[in-house]
């Protein structure tokens, strides 16, 4: 079952947005309180500097927001910030990052006119010698963090909308969508054009240069799908983003 994008206007409830109220731990709610009250990226990336919504923020170095233009077109959401990210503090900078990069290019999508985000703003890992190693965030992170999303999904309102790997894909749809084939468009509330097709990471993980070829083809492949409907729903220009 598709999960459905929250009307921002219908959010119950939300704390009041005083500084009083401002408890770390609610920072989320009150990210997409803000956003139902028209407030902006900058707002919202300011609050969630401060977010104590779960544990990750501790061991990490600092949030890391969604970045783009609000009128952005397209949005790629993947898990969460890399070991580079975290020390950065902008998403999709790292290895992984420099393969979006090239795929984007590939498929005839301007990275700096797409709003690029994650699924979980803090990066979470484990310890390796002197090495951090990615470790997939749970269930309950990923809940927590989900306001942030929301509250970006609701500013943005992108024409469509990139999720890159299992982890975002089954968050943000349901535990029955596949990352694994070619990527078919999905019917979701989330926007009106969705696709789910592999992180760049999987690029870098492939066994050897034939499977990297493949899989990198697979991305670039999956994101033309977005570049063409782009194109024939009139949407790659100025034309009205969300219907
Ligand atoms: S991962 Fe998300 S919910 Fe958890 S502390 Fe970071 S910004 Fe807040």
């Amino acid at each position: 079952m598709c999960a459905v994008l929250p009307r921002l206007e219908s959010v119950p409830n939300p704390p009041a947005t005083t500084d009083a109220a401002r408890d770390p731990t609610h920072l989320p709610e009150i990210g997409r309180e803000v956003a139902a009250r028209g407030g902006n990226l900058p707002e919202l990336r300011s609050l969630a500097a401060g977010c104590r919504g779960c544990d990750l923020w501790e061991r990490a170095t600092q949030t890391v927001f969604g970045e783009g233009g609000q009128d952005a077109r397209v949005m790629l959401a993947g898990e969460q910030p890399g070991d580079q990210e975290d020390l950065a503090g902008h998403p999709f900078v790292g290895p992984a990052g420099k393969i979006l990069d090239k795929a984007l290019d590939e498929a005839g999508i301007d990275r700096e006119g797409a709003f690029i985000t994650n699924v979980v703003k803090h990066f979470k890992w484990r310890p390796s010698g002197k090495r951090r190693l990615h470790e997939r965030p749970n269930a309950r992170e990923i809940k927590a963090c989900r306001p942030w999303l929301d509250a970006e999904l609701g500013l943005v309102r992108p024409a469509a909308l990139v999720l890159l790997g299992a982890t975002a894909a089954k968050s943000m749809i349901g535990p029955e969508v596949r990352v694994s084939g070619p990527a078919a468009p999905i019917e979701s509330e989330l926007a009106p054009f969705v696709i789910a097709t592999i992180h760049p990471s999987a690029v870098l993980r492939s066994v050897d240069r034939e499977a990297r070829e493949l899989a990198f083809g697979r991305l670039v492949g999956d994101l033309r799908l977005v570049s063409d409907w782009l194109a024939s729903s009139g949407r790659s220009g100025s034309g009205p983003r969300h219907a």
